[in-house]
């Protein structure tokens, strides 16, 4: 019963082996993931691999703070549509990345903080791109956000985790924790509370070890399970199941289990 709450597997990368890759991973017991939909055609993809297998993906929507200059009026009238008709899970992923570009700051806010109205209108967890940009993201989620919040690939400071358990959240730790120089991670999961942490691979970016090197699979996740596990000194069964029961908190109707 492993879970990874964020991985793109309908991105043109992975997409031409979706089946495998499923497959994949429900032979290692990952038999729940959530894919990541960064446009309308990964959205659309991944509908259709959710029709398939229906038990074992959730779909999540969302337009990337990287992708600011590119989305349109009709994009998020789109968006809102579906998520109206509660075509998707998870509203995301959504939020600031000032990592690669500061150009956009104001733009990229504007973007958020619209995204954030249509999951409080359609009652819509949120999935949270952060990236050197914790403080302007926490206070938009404070000032705007009422649904639950995923922290993706959480890699901020010990101090940010604490803040960001204030709000209605959880904290999803991905394949750097596994990384031997990674202390803050070892720190951060240390300090998190065990019924507010997910797991994730964020495939196919970041490999865990001992996959580093390799294009992320979601049947890797137990390689980040085992390491949360290890460093919360709880046994790694118990852990798998907590980590579920967390995820599916985020959706007080769903039938999977
Ligand atoms: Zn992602």
């Amino acid at each position: 019963m492993i879970t990874d709450t964020h991985c793109h597997i309908t991105c043109d990368t992975l997409y031409p082996d979706a089946d495998l890759i499923i497959e994949e991973a429900l032979q290692q017991g990952v038999d729940l993931m959530m894919i990541m939909c960064t446009n309308k055609e990964e959205y659309l993809r991944a509908q259709q691999l959710k029709a398939k297998y229906p038990e074992h993906l959730k779909v999540a929507y969302g337009f990337y703070p990287g992708d600011v200059q590119d989305i349109t009026f009709e994009d998020l009238a789109d968006l809102e549509a579906e998520a109206k008709a509660h075509h998707l899970d998870v509203l995301g992923e959504i939020g600031l990345d000032y990592y690669w570009d500061t150009t956009f700051k104001e733009q990229q806010k504007e973007l958020f903080i619209r995204q954030i109205e249509i999951a409080n209108t359609t009652n819509l967890p949120i999935s949270i791109h952060m990236r050197d940009a914790s403080r302007d993201c926490l206070d938009i989620l404070k000032a705007y956000a009422k649904t639950p919040i995923i922290f993706h690939c959480f890699s901020g400071s010990l101090e940010i985790m604490k803040e960001a358990l204030t709000l209605n959240s959880l904290i999803s730790f991905a394949g750097p924790i596994t990384y031997k120089n990674n202390k803050q991670g070892l720190i951060n999961v240390a300090h998190c509370p065990i019924d507010r942490i997910l797991s994730e691979t964020d495939s196919p970016y970041l490999s865990p070890v001992p996959y580093r090197g390799k294009t992320n699979h979601p049947a890797y996740v137990h390689a980040t399970v085992s390491k949360i596990a290890e460093i919360q000194e709880v046994d790694e069964t118990v852990l798998q199941q907590q980590i579920r029961n967390n995820f599916l908190s985020l959706f007080p109707h769903s039938k999977n289990s």
